[in-house]
């Protein structure tokens, strides 16, 4: 009998974790660490409910951080088996996990300093080092390619249209005629967007896994370079620096290709811009290093070495002195650095110095979490605590909506309706409680499929 249990993801945006056991062999699908809430991140501290050794394999969906950042920990707690994901992904995970064991020795070193861990000294979850080792054990593989892991099951990654990379992956479970199917979704793009293709239809499925991040919204309809078009105009004609917190994969990218395609149109004008940010300026390499994942006009102007994630006056910034020496351009200066919710990274120097001035935009592009740096500049906060300062807000707040790499609800209705025959269940993970069940909703209601609502340790039989 063939089983599914939810090791993560379910109930939460973060930690997905889906153990597939069949044949006495143990699949694990995504391996995220856990982010958010004290609650759930104490979760990654505490043993995996399974003994790490007894799990066969891993494949990964996509390179995100809540779908991957536990690898190193599970290798480091005796997992000796292979692990699959596209080779973009492998390619990402190689900047991706030793950033986050970088990050994980700064928070054990930010504990020491301060004496405020119960644990004395206060450890990393991983290294960086740990991060690094563990993201050389991907190997990578092409979409479409079946992987057979061992007798009985075999992987496909298909495109998901959510970051570079990213996959929706079909386990199929069985010997025969009629092998059993079961498709995670992992992450769905957007349909219709900018430089990756859409999602590729869900095809045959037993069961479905599909997370449900927006699974009770839509997205605003206005087109994203028409609002980025409106901000930038007035934030041009104040004559201030603008400044985009960003993440660092994903988000950057897309921004970058609607300024670079309003600058062609001359919607704006053309900006001296800088990417304060190693790690989304390696991101970007690797997505230019990989056009043929890409939709098909990106891909032309990609191999016509026509990129535009590049617009008109585009600068790096990789060492720290060439970030310190943007601090003195006056007038016009479009500046793009992590972290995208400014809870910490080089966007805090940027914000430190221009945000008394009033000439200033801070142009906020993703979601803002409840607590962060962006979440009060959003509300309207007339200073900002960083550095051990109370920094005064002079500067405009603008947000542009729709730069989410996530489908919305009918994004992923429409994926569901893409199945080539009716699966016998739908389990709807990835999402906070409401969207969660708001998607179920649907799935019960429009589609007429049976829809789980999974919790955390559930195990159920796929049978
Ligand atoms: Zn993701």
């Amino acid at each position: 009998m063939a089983t599914i249990e939810f090791l993560g993801g379910a109930g939460t945006v973060t930690g997905s974790k889906f153990l597939v056991e069949a044949g006495g062999r143990r699949l694990l699908v995504d391996c995220g660490l856990y982010q958010g809430l004290k609650a759930l991140r104490l979760r990654n501290w505490a043993p995996l409910p399974v003994d790490p050794r007894s799990i066969d394999g891993v494949v990964l969906t996509h390179g995100h951080i809540d779908h991957t950042g536990y690898l190193p920990r599970l290798f480091r707690d005796g997992f000796e088996g292979p692990v699959y994901a596209t080779r973009a992904t492998a390619d990402l995970l190689r900047i991706l996990l030793p950033d986050s064991g970088h990050l994980q020795e700064e928070e054990a070193a930010y504990h020491n300093k301060r004496g405020t861990s119960k644990h004395t000294p206060a450890l990393p979850l991983y290294t960086a080092e740990e991060g690094l080792k563990a993201a050389e054990q991907v190997k990578g593989v092409g979409y479409g390619e079946p992987v057979s892991l061992w007798s009985g099951v075999r992987v496909r990654f298909r495109r998901a249209g959510h970051i570079l990379g990213s996959a929706i992956v079909t386990v199929e479970v069985g010997e025969g005629a009629a092998p059993r199917q079961v498709v995670f979704s992992g992450d769905l793009g957007r349909y219709g967007a900018p430089i990756l293709p859409d999602p590729s239809p869900l095809g045959e499925a037993d069961e479905v896994v599909v997370e449900s991040t927006y699974g009770d919204r839509r997205h605003d309809p206005e087109p994203i370079a028409a609002q980025l078009e409106r901000v930038i105009t007035r934030a041009v004609a104040r004559g201030g620096a603008i400044i985009v917190p960003a993440f660092a994969i994903g988000r950057t990218q897309e921004l970058m290709f609607h300024l670079a395609g309003l600058e062609k149109a001359g919607r704006i004008p053309t900006l001296r811009t800088y990417v304060d940010s190693p790690m989304a300026i390696e991101a970007t390499e690797i997505y230019c290093a990989q056009p043929e994942d890409f939709e098909g006009d990106m891909r032309t102007m990609v191999m016509d070495r026509n990129c535009p994630l590049h617009c008109g006056d585009f600068h790096l910034a990789r060492a720290p002195e060439e970030s310190k020496a943007i601090n003195t351009i006056r007038g016009p200066v479009l500046i793009i650095s992590a972290s995208g919710m400014a809870t910490g990274g080089r966007v805090l120097h940027h914000l430190r110095v221009r945000l008394p001035d009033p000439k200033t935009t801070v142009l906020l592009v993703g979601y803002q979490a409840v607590g962060t740096r962006g979440r009060l500049l959003q509300g309207g906060a007339k200073t900002l605590k960083m550095f051990g300062e109370e920094v005064r807000v002079r500067a405009h707040v603008e947000t542009v909506h729709g730069l989410s790499a996530h489908a919305d609800a009918d994004g992923l209705v429409r994926w569901l309706r893409t199945a080539a025959r009716p699966p016998k269940r739908v389990y709807i993970v990835h999402g906070d409680p409401a969207p969660a069940k708001a998607l179920a909703a649907r799935v019960t209601g429009e589609l007429g499929w049976p829809a789980t609502v999974p919790a955390y340790r559930d195990r159920l039989a796929l049978d």
